[in-house]
């Protein structure tokens, strides 16, 4: 029920909602010129509550979550609720994920990555500078905040697309059917051959991003919308340098924080997909369920999660469970004709709690 705290499982793991605007243009998952809302976000549930009443549905469908984000809500609400925490997670020597999932038109690369070429210079935002950069920016506020004699940062970008087994480099031209390799304690897991990117300001960071998305899209038009069947996982490295003492000795404190665009939920394989189509559609829909049950596993403190289940979850095992914080911005849109999508997003969501 609205208001519910009840509803709101380990701390560790966050769930939110955001409603895109109704699209009067056309196009997939925004409705068409006639679009009419079946999703609306009651008043009173101190925005945490949706309601999805479509034709097809005799009683409507209400879900609770961390924060529901209506239309009218632009980037910077959204960062301030969600991106800011992942900046001191940082700081915190605390790994982090956040990943955005939906349907395809939902606004999953709007929100975490936005635009990326309006107000590119010295990484400034716009309106529509999605969550990465926005997040960046604050990360190296922090960082000259607490950055003092004896103290320094270091910070390190990579950025991979996982697509069904393979993975490529997406600041690397060339690079894929890179291997993940579980490597020794101190380095963890990792891509093998992943190029590392060392940044020290904000337009570092819009550079690479800017560099990651064009590539991304450079293979999606050669490959059929490849973007809407891939994974973006876009890493950053934050390394504290602590000289102690006279003795000159360093401590190091890391912390990982991975911003993750998700393959479209839609279930692409559900009619005559064969061969090729086929195997990717199980592949894509397979990372996507193992995601939501190691999720849920972490959220009931079950004893396995099964992180091997999928090369998503695999990387991103020391970024999820333990103390580390995950976040997950469900995407929907609330037009009629993406009823029955928003319904499984909103359930994969809430069963994400
Ligand atoms: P996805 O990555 O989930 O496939 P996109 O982020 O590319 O979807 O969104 C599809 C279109 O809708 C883009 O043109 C995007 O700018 C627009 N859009 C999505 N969400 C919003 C929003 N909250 N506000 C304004 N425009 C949005
Ligand atoms: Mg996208």
């Amino acid at each position: 029920p609205p208001g519910d705290d009840s509803t709101c499982g380990s701390d560790n793991v966050k769930v939110y909602v955001r409603v895109r605007p109704l699209n009067t243009r056309g196009g997939s998952g925004d409705g068409g010129p006639a679009a009419k809302a079946c999703l609306t976000c009651p008043p009173g549930g101190g925005r945490r509550t949706v309601l999805l009443a479509d034709a097809s549905r005799s009683e409507p469908y209400t879900a609770t979550f961390d924060r529901v984000f209506g239309p009218e809500e632009g980037q910077q609400q959204v960062f301030e609720a969600v991106g800011a925490q992942l900046v001191e997670n940082c700081m915190a020597g605390i790994n982090s994920s956040l990943f955005v999932y939906g349907q395809t038109g939902a606004g999953k690369t709007h929100t975490i990555t936005g635009e990326v070429e309006r107000g590119a210079e010295d990484g400034a935002v716009c309106e529509d500078t999605g969550l990465t950069l926005r997040i960046f920016r604050q990360l190296f506020d922090r960082i000259t905040e607490d950055e003092h004699d004896g103290v320094r940062f270091t910070v390190k970008c990579y950025n991979c697309e996982v697509y069904g087994e393979e993975v490529t480099d997406l600041l690397a031209p060339g690079a894929s059917g890179l291997q993940i390799r579980d490597g020794d304690q101190h380095q963890g897991i990792y891509v093998e051959g992943l190029s590392e990117h060392v940044v020290v300001n904000a337009d570092d960071v819009m550079q690479l991003i800017q560099r990651g998305s064009a590539n991304r899209h450079t293979a999606a038009t050669r490959m059929n919308e490849r973007s809407s069947r891939s994974h973006s996982v876009f890493t950053a490295v934050v390394e504290a340098h602590e000289e102690q003492g006279e003795s000159g000795v360093t401590h190091v404190q890391f912390a990982k924080m991975n911003l993750i665009d998700l393959a479209g939920s839609e279930r692409v394989g559900k009619s005559g997909a064969t061969g090729d189509r086929l195997t990717e559609a199980k592949g894509i829909n397979k990372s996507l369920t193992t995601l939501g049950r190691v999720v849920s596993a972490l959220t009931e403190r079950q004893q396995h999660v099964p992180y091997r289940d999928s090369r998503l979850t695999f990387l991103l095992k020391e970024s999820l469970g333990g103390n580390a914080k995950t976040s997950i911005v469900a995407c929907v849109s609330p037009s009629e004709d993406s009823a029955q999508e928003t319904h499984s997003t909103l359930v994969f969501a809430a069963g994400a709690k």
